[in-house]
């Protein structure tokens, strides 16, 4: 793709968006559709037929070839199967068709996703069916629709279907509330969420030599290098020439399918990089965030690197998370967590903002939930990013707002503070309210909070499911209460004021790295979930069933599914780590270091032989060292290989699980402690992989 060409002209152009149905689909179709996108209303019956043909031909025109539903299976990846657009005819040719019934539905076998228990592998009917509030796209020759997956029998088996019924909850809600401040004129509320996607970028040469980055993901064994991230020179670096190509042809890509990429930087460890887009609904960024991840790998490939998504790719520097922005918006272009210029005078926004506040702090088990999962046990809490303990930051003017609420006196009216710098030359401005909170999990930074514990290689999904029920709870309760009330002014102020005094305490505003905090939080009474078999031991509490229960985003048998799911997910995960270890440890280590030590023994052996004056001694030493550390490591290889076996003494999944974080992790931990150590004692040649410092110091 040329770089050069026109970006207004490039963005969006493989997307079968409002402005190519505008074009292509007749007025009363196109009238119908918007409908079903904007207002969430039945799709007409004669639409599809129309727009399945009207997608086609625009896809031939692109070069399209096949259509594929696209879906998001409980792996956390997309799935995805081609069908060639061809129908034979009689005189042996083909013609291209497209039927509205393949637009709206698929049949994959859905026997080979996860289900957790809810599918015998010989029921295997699944249907995909179309979502029309994302638009359709082309990637390759093919059509991608977006789509819901679920089984034969209705039951979800996707991380689509449950995300769209948590935004229409959460619309239902947030509509009632606005009603009740006369807003008639807002027909729908929807989240909006900007994920901030981090990454690492490597030479795909190192990569390929690296088992455990080609099957874990991450590094399992590698040194301390002599540096690391310490010096804070790649934090917003200049972007070196192959990764700043890298960004450009990544943007070129990103912006064809209408995904609106907007900043791109170095991050603080050595090879890391972030991309964020300019927010979007929450349907539309899960599936761009979907895409997001797998364009950044793609492209890399084609720049002959790699990217790497896990979220510890490296020990000793900092991993990767995934920070997700959010907020809601009306349909007449209101945003519901701007505070305006007098938050305190604001009751909208208090109501909106409490709201969130509540639900964090009433739900903060099920958000922390949401993102446990192996990979991200390696950084929440690590000093990098925040502690497994929710909590919300708000900032002096906003607990200011609340601490009037609670006490039901006036604060002073906030000024805008102009920043002085000294300098005639330079511009006047305004500074923000308050200053940032890099620690806080769920931070309200100026008009959204962002939720900062996400791992960068997870769906966005799953927390988003969770933001979306949980707040529509607490706006229900809100909605029941205010609706009923006599006056709704003296109500609204009851129920802030109840909210306030009840939730108060998950707001903190100060270090979350801290271990005071942690001792703060306890004392608190904050949940404090540190791994993920711990945190997900809570999945399904009653108190987590009968929330998504009411809603109807989950039934108690798909929350019985999923906890099933995710903690295969996590035992799995160990498991392959664990053997990819033993794997390395066996054949790759063990034998360098085995000829390594046969050479030092040579030459021992040969400088013995010129005789007694010969000093043998830094010899001698090293082959004392090699043969104590490789005598340890065996030691260790049969220490996991035992450890490992115990999984299956287990009698359940959750047993499983603990028993690989508290058994099967610490014996990784002691043979990578032994390998590191031989690291850095065998000759730099006989090192069967690249290091830490071949791989982070030379993209
Ligand atoms: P920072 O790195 O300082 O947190 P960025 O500018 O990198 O900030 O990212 C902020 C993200 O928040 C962007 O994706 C932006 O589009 C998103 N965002 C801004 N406003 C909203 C909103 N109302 N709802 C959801 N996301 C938003
Ligand atoms: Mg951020």
């Amino acid at each position: 793709m040329p770089i050069n060409e026109n970006v207004s002209d490039l963005f969006g152009s493989k997307v079968f968006n409002s402005g190519v149905m505008r074009k292509r689909l007749p007025k009363h179709i196109y009238a119908s559709l918007l409908k079903t996108m904007k207002e969430d209303l039945p799709l007409e019956e004669n639409v599809a037929e129309v727009v399945a043909n009207a997608m086609k031909d625009w896809a031939l025109e692109l070069g399209a070839t096949h259509y594929t539903h696209w879906f998001q299976p409980m792996t956390g990846i997309t799935a995805e199967k081609h069908d060639a657009f061809i129908n034979p005819t009689e005189d042996g040719k083909v013609i291209m068709e497209f039927s509205g019934k393949e637009l709206i539905k698929g049949e994959p076998d859905a026997s080979s996703f996860p289900s957790g228990g809810l599918r015998a592998t010989f029921e295997a009917r699944g249907y995909t069916a179309w979502d029309p509030t994302s638009y359709a796209f082309i990637k390759g020759t093919t059509l991608y629709i977006p789509t819901i997956f679920c089984s034969y029998s209705g039951e979800v088996l996707d991380k689509k279907t449950p995300l769209l019924r948590s935004m229409q909850a959460l619309n239902t809600h947030a509509v009632r509330i606005l009603k009740l401040f006369g807003k008639d004129d807002v027909k729908k509320v929807t989240s909006t969420i900007g994920a901030e996607q981090e990454y690492f970028l490597i030479e795909r040469e190192m990569y390929k030599q690296r088992k455990d980055l080609i099957l874990s993901g991450r590094t399992l064994f590698g040194a301390k290098p002599p540096k690391g991230q310490e010096m804070e020179t790649h934090y917003f670096g200049k972007i070196r020439g192959r990764v700043a190509a890298y960004m450009a042809d990544l943007d070129q890509e990103l912006w064809s399918l209408g995904i609106a990429s907007k900043t791109r930087h170095n991050e603080v460890a050595p090879a890391q990089h972030e991309l964020a887009p300019i927010f979007a609904n929450t349907n539309i960024a899960t599936d761009n965030n979907q895409l997001i991840m797998e364009f950044m790998q793609r492209v890399a490939y084609r720049h002959d690197l790699a990217c790497l998504l896990h979220e510890k790719p490296f020990d000793f520097v900092n991993g990767s998370g995934k920070h997700n922005n959010f907020s809601m918006s009306t349909n007449t272009g209101e945003n519901l967590l701007e505070p305006g210029k007098n938050p305190v005078e604001n009751k909208q926004f208090l109501l909106f903002l409490c709201a969130v506040i509540e639900a964090v702090y009433k739900y903060s088990e099920m958000l922390r939930i949401t993102v446990a999962s192996a990979g991200n046990d390696h950084r929440l809490g690590a000093n990098e990013a925040p502690p497994a303990i929710v909590s919300v930051f708000l900032g002096e003017q906003l607990t200011a707002a609340l601490k009037s609420i609670e006490t039901g006196k006036p604060v002073s009216e906030a000024k805008d503070l102009v920043m002085e710098l000294g300098v005639n030359s330079l511009p006047k401005f305004i500074i923000d309210a308050t200053d940032r909170n890099r620690t806080s999990p769920f931070a309200f930074t100026g008009n959204k909070f962002e939720f900062r514990m996400l791992g960068s290689n997870q769906s966005i999904s799953g927390p988003n499911i969770t933001i979306n029920t949980i707040v529509a709870d607490v706006l229900k309760d809100y909605a029941d209460i205010l609706e009923k009330a006599d006056n709704f002014d003296t109500a609204l102020d009851t129920l802030l004021q109840n909210s306030v005094k009840a939730c108060k305490n998950v707001v903190f505003n100060g270090n979350n790295y801290s271990d005071e905090w942690v001792e703060e939080a306890a004392r608190r009474g904050l949940p404090n979930l540190k791994t993920t078999p711990e945190a997900l031991a809570e999945f399904t509490s009653e108190k987590n069933v009968k929330l998504f229960e009411r809603h109807n985003i989950f039934t108690p048998a798909e929350m019985d599914s999923r906890y099933e799911i995710h903690l295969e997910e996590y035992i799995k995960t160990i498991n392959i780590e664990a053997l990819t270890m033993l794997n390395l440890a066996k054949r790759e280590i063990s034998p360098a270091v085995v000829t390594y030590t046969k050479e030092v023994v040579d030459t021992l052996i040969a400088k013995k032989a010129c005789g007694d004056a010969i000093d043998i001694s830094a010899e001698a030493t090293l082959v004392e060292r090699l043969s104590k550390l490789s005598g340890d490591l065996i030691k260790a290889i049969d220490a996991l290989e035992t450890t490992l076996a115990g999984v299956k003494d287990c009698d359940s999944a959750q047993a499983e699980a603990n028993y690989s974080c508290e058994k099967v992790i610490p014996a990784m931990e002691t043979l990578r402690v032994v390998a590191d150590a031989l690291e850095e004692i065998v000759a730099e040649k006989y090192w069967p992989f690249p290091t830490y410092e071949d791989i982070l110091f030379y993209v």
